[in-house]
């Protein structure tokens, strides 16, 4: 690829302009790998290849989820280690998400037990600075130094919450417990949503710690770096091996899988009541839904012979009974894949319900629903806002 004018060098990439496309970087990974603020330092041949797709299969999942991230492309084998993004101001801060007592937390806090489970889960953040080894800033100072202001600080600790039970979630499909992670953001410096937060920098295997089997001793991380007493050839060699093992299990990690929902009408007149709810499943989380009318009193065998016909069609398939009781009981008595009813429930929460099953095995429906609960949250918390300024207002007034 064609890149123009270098921008940036870190200890482990470079970024550079992208000829005649002002909103776009190029981003190269290098084959360095750095520990110890940069006090440690040794090259691994085919590194910066490895880690270039590590972090554009991660970007990609979480662009699928619907999360703000600077990926566009690229990254792959054949892009020669050159990946596209938006281009951003970084925000100078490490944000660290811990889901299992491990690291610099048990240092610091000697009565919390390595490898505890930390619920909710810990969001710290870290100014970047090595010469200072990158200390660990209160987000009260990160307003007062004016590095972010209070609504950026609780947009990064939310999206690094999801952004951690998105891949904490992905690595349990490869039996992997993921014990904590760290991120960067940026804002956008063209363009559309100028201003606006992204997720930046890389998200790769010196990015988080990973323990197969839940078990330290197996862990693939760059956490198997730092702790070499001495680094010989040979110790470069397995790293090497390691990260690509981490890179393919990552490769496994699922695109878009999202499965089927059958909406079912228990007869003609309830078919308007599938319409919403098809809408909810496809706009809220890209769910494909397919309708069909049955009726489980008039033509109860025909009811069965639909459910067979999309059991035997669809690998993941969650059903929707528009219907009363004995609608909802014919199916579910037919069918191994779930059913749900539609009694007391908006379309909104139909939609919701069934992309929580289809997400037990798919990463990307599973940060869908996750997204999708903090807006509503959100939400919520913004409308009362709205309502109390309304109240206070009309009180000063009257
Ligand atoms: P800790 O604070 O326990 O050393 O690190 C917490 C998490 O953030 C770990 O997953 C670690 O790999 C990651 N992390 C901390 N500092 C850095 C850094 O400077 N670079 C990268 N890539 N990851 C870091």
């Amino acid at each position: 690829m064609i890149k123009g004018l270098e921008v940036a060098r870190g200890k482990t990439k470079v970024l550079f302009e992208k000829p005649s496309e002002p909103d776009v970087l190029v981003v190269q990974a290098l084959d360095s790998i750095t520990a110890g603020d940069g006090a440690r330092r040794n090259e691994v041949p085919g590194k910066g290849r490895i880690a270039a797709k590590t972090t554009a299969r991660v970007f990609r999942l979480l662009n699928l989820c619907g999360l703000p991230t600077h990926y566009l492309s690229g990254g792959e084998d054949d892009d020669d280690n050159e990946m596209l993004v938006r281009r951003c101001t970084m925000i100078p801060l490490e944000v660290v998400v811990r889901g299992v007592a491990a690291g610099s937390l048990v240092k610091r806090k000697p009565s919390i037990v390595r490898g505890s489970i930390i619920i909710p889960r810990m969001v710290e953040f870290f100014l970047k600075d090595d010469a200072n080894h990158d200390p660990l800033i209160e987000p009260d100072q990160i307003v007062a130094r004016a590095i972010a202001t209070s609504q950026e600080i609780a947009a990064m600790s939310e999206i690094a919450r999801i952004v951690f039970e998105i891949l904490a979630h992905a690595w349990r499909g490869q039996q992997t417990l993921l014990v904590d992670l760290k991120i960067e953001f940026g804002r956008l410096a063209t363009g559309d949503g100028k201003g606006s937060l992204v997720i930046a920098d890389v998200i790769d295997n010196d990015s988080w710690r990973i323990w197969p089997q839940g078990r330290e001793e197996l862990m693939l991380d760059k956490q198997v770096y730092r702790n070499l007493t001495d680094v010989t050839d040979a110790d470069l060699v397995r790293l090497k091996e390691t990260y690509e093992r981490v890179a393919e299990m990552v490769g496994r990690f699922p695109v878009m899988r999202p499965g089927m929902a059958a909406l079912i009408a228990d007869g003609q007149e309830r078919v308007g009541t599938l319409d919403p709810i098809a809408r909810a499943l496809g706009k809220g989380f890209g769910v494909p839904s397919l309708r069909r009318i049955a009726s489980s009193t008039l033509l109860p065998s025909y009811t069965l012979q639909v459910v067979q016909q999309l059991d035997a069609t669809f690998a993941s398939i969650v059903y929707v009974a528009a219907g009363d009781d004995t609608l909802v009981r014919l199916i579910d008595g037919a069918t191994p894949s779930p059913v749900i009813g539609i009694a007391h429930r908006t379309a909104d929460e139909v939609a919701l319900a069934c992309a929580k099953m289809l997400a037990v095995d798919n990463s990307v429906l599973f940060g869908r629903v996750l997204l999708q609960q903090a807006n509503a949250r959100s939400a919520i918390v913004q409308a009362d806002g709205q309502l109390s300024a309304a109240a206070s207002l009309s009180g000063t007034l009257g």
